[in-house]
């Protein structure tokens, strides 16, 4: 049973072994080995009385020459059991031998399924962290998302509420634009207003109410420029006669022609204004009281040189004149008074004959 440790212990001649080597000579190891080897598979084929058979020398020398540890096993463990080793329980091993795949191709599997599992070991727990990662990172997102959620409905409350505001602010400038369009319409009323307070409507002048502010202007800065300035007073010659013979409306049409003949000498320096009924007051801005005489005393020329005819009757008015007064304005206390004295002057034409112009005397 010597083949029962694998290798049988180098031979003595006490246990009828093989002959040792030569005592005396070079020790050769791989020798030796080869003589183990072969006294054991030899000790195994006897002693259990098996057959010098290929197949059974390939189980052997498997077994006992290291190259088959597990098969090796396998002999041992069957040798120590009761059933003993038999031919019939080798060619059944023999049969599942030849059947197994190889050790080296299944050592390689196995080598390259552990580094596979390595691998994917290595891949899962990769895989775990970055899941964990990305479930921190989600848990986050999620915070996020619901802090968004908050902040979205903090947005969309300030979106709405932004709506409403908008509406309203589209609303408010609706009604500003609409506001505004009323205050233009006030405004051209308003100027509409002020034009109609301050014009006279038969004639198309300025009025009274004009021609005092005027006045007042162009004392200031004539005062200021040390420019002459003077006032002037007309008023129509007979002119009930007009009216009691053509009608009052005929008396307007007339009224409005002296308007006219007026207006003809008027520029931005002389201003003429309906004082009220048939009178008519004048500024002569840089101009001497003899200058505005003699301007006005050639509007008058051209009038008396006409003959207005009443269109309606197709009848002659007649000769229509008009006399003046004129004064200096700065010849008296003020502007008031600078009137008074050219209505006195305009009195003086009147009791003068009429039809001429007369200057008032200085205070
Ligand atoms: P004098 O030469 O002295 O000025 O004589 P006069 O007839 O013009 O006398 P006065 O100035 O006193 O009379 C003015 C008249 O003018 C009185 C009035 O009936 C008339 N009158 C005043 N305003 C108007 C008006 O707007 N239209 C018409 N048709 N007549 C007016
Ligand atoms: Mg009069
Ligand atoms: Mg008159």
């Amino acid at each position: 049973m010597g083949w029962l440790g694998l290798r049988r212990a180098r031979g003595t001649a006490s246990d009828g072994g093989y002959p040792p080597p030569d005592p005396g000579g070079p020790r050769d190891l791989a020798r030796e080995a080869r003589y183990e080897l072969a006294a054991s598979i030899t000790s195994f084929l006897v002693d259990n009385d098996l057959e010098v058979s290929p197949t059974n020398l390939l189980i052997a020398h498997g077994a006992f020459s290291g190259c088959n540890p597990r098969l090796a096993q396998l002999i041992v463990a069957r040798a120590q059991s009761p059933q003993g080793i038999t031919q019939k329980w080798l060619d059944e091993l023999e049969e599942q031998e030849s059947g197994q795949p190889d050790r080296a191709e299944l050592d390689k599997l196995m080598t390259r399924l552990e580094a596979n599992l390595d691998a994917f070991h290595a891949n899962t727990k990769q895989a775990r962290s970055a899941t964990s990662d990305y479930g921190v990172e989600l848990e986050q997102h999620v915070s996020d998302l619901e802090q968004l959620q908050k902040t979205g409905r903090i947005v969309s409350s300030l979106a709405d509420l932004a709506k409403v505001m908008l509406e309203r602010t589209r609303k408010a400038e609706e009604d500003m634009r609409k506001s505004e369009d009323e205050a233009k319409a006030l405004r051209r009323s308003l100027d509409r207003a002020r034009r109609d307070a301050e014009l006279d409507y038969l004639t198309g002048l300025p009025n009274r109410r004009a021609f005092e502010n005027l006045l007042d202007r162009h004392y200031r800065e004539a005062r200021a420029a040390l420019e002459p300035l003077s006032v002037a007073f007309c008023d129509i010659d007979e002119f009930k006669k007009v009216n009691d013979t053509h009608g009052h409306d005929a008396g307007d049409r007339v009224i409005k022609a002296i308007a006219d003949t007026l207006a003809r000498i008027s520029d931005d320096k002389c201003h003429v204004a309906r004082h009220g009924g048939e009178e008519f007051v004048m500024l002569f801005r840089g101009l001497t009281p003899t200058e505005a005489a003699q301007k006005l005393d050639d509007a008058r020329e051209a009038l008396a040189d006409r003959r207005l005819i009443n269109r309606k009757t197709d009848e002659p008015f007649g000769q229509i004149t008009f006399s003046g007064g004129v004064a200096d304005v700065f010849g008296y206390g003020d502007a008031r008074a600078a009137l008074k004295a050219a209505d006195a002057a305009l009195y003086k034409a009147k009791t003068s004959g009429r039809n001429c112009i007369r200057i008032a005397d200085p205070a």
